[in-house]
């Protein structure tokens, strides 16, 4: 089954309609990267730094990251990278960097909350972000995103480092595009501002299903209740994706939802044709992509959109895909 898979590495990602989709990876690391170039990702949609920066015993310098930026921009090549500056805190520690001991540290002091208070460290990690970006086509995405201010600090920030830049005579890509991941209830609310200040979105739908139903996605006693299909989430997801296109930005998915197969009919029928998965579920997406019509993925789709109960749409999504097989 595996290897009839990997027949499908360099095939085009579209339906039996031939709607077309970009399916890209989720990477941690080079190696994931070597994997996901492998099974014929079209690019990285998300790029973990963080683990740039555990199992060490410092934060990593400029140079390393730019190193690593560079290489991965490299591999890619035309395909876009898009490098999500740091997001620990929460479930993610580094050894050398002291965490305050909180009672909710997923609603604590992490991600861009961290880099803004860090400016030092945020400022480093931004550096080395332009300075790749002349090697390939690198976007920059902001994580954890809850307010305008935010962005626009975190923006401000951007343009101190690129000045400092352009000072010294360092090159960078001046049209880098900059976009933010919404995976905060509070961003889909404002998602219309939030797509006046950035060049795409891009949905964390782990979070966003933590944040929204208020289930901890890391809580084995409470994982029956984390529904990615519930209804408020694919609400939060239509508005998300109906704002980003009212502004004409581009906007895409990069939560584990994505990965799922069942999704597919979903992104079908919201015009969403960005999609960036682990790379072990790039070709199971793409087998299914190939196998379904979207004009009938639309009408399950559809459905979807209007069910109340919060396991309708995964069955009816499930059944769709039993009967697709
Ligand atoms: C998400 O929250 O959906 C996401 C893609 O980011 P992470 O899983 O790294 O928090
Ligand atoms: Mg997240």
């Amino acid at each position: 089954k595996r290897e009839q898979l990997e027949l499908l590495s360099t095939v085009v990602a579209m339906t039996r309609d031939r709607v077309r989709m970009r399916l890209a990876s989720n990477i941690s690391s080079v190696k994931e990267l070597d994997m996901a170039l492998k099974y014929g990702a079209e690019g990285v949609g998300l790029f973990r730094t963080e683990f740039l920066y555990m199992d060490r015993k410092a934060f990593p310098t400029e140079e390393e990251q730019y190193e690593v930026y560079k290489l991965v921009a490299e591999k890619v090549g035309e395909h876009p990278v898009v490098i999500r500056t740091l997001d620990i805190g929460g479930d993610k520690h580094l050894d050398y960097f002291q965490l305050p001991e909180e009672q909710n540290p997923f609603l604590g002091y992490r991600a861009i909350r961290i880099c803004l208070d860090q400016k030092e460290m945020f400022k480093t990690q931004l550096r080395a972000i332009l300075r790749a970006s002349v090697h390939g086509n690198i976007k920059m995405m902001f994580p954890m995103i809850s307010s305008i201010e935010e962005v626009r600090e975190a923006k401000a920030v951007l343009e101190e480092v690129k000045a400092d830049l352009e000072q010294h005579g360092i090159p960078y890509d001046r049209g880098l595009p900059v976009g933010i991941m919404i995976e905060v209830p509070a961003a889909v609310m404002i998602a219309d501002f939030l797509a006046e200040e950035v060049d795409f979105f891009s949905i964390g739908t782990n979070d966003l299903v933590q944040y929204a139903l208020a289930v901890d996605r890391m809580n084995e006693q409470i994982a029956h209740l984390y529904h990615p299909y519930h209804p408020a989430v694919l609400r939060m997801i239509r508005m998300t994706v109906e704002s980003a296109q009212a502004a004409g930005i581009g906007v895409s998915v990069c939560g584990e939802l994505a990965g799922d197969e069942r999704s597919l009919p979903l992104w079908l029928e919201l015009g969403v044709s960005d999609l960036s998965m682990s790379p072990q579920s790039l070709l199971k997406v793409k087998h299914r992509m190939l196998n379904t019509t979207a004009s009938e993925a639309r009408e399950v789709a559809k459905q979807c959109f209007r069910n109340r109960e919060i396991t309708e749409s995964e069955k009816q999504l499930t059944q769709f895909l039993d009967r697709n097989i």
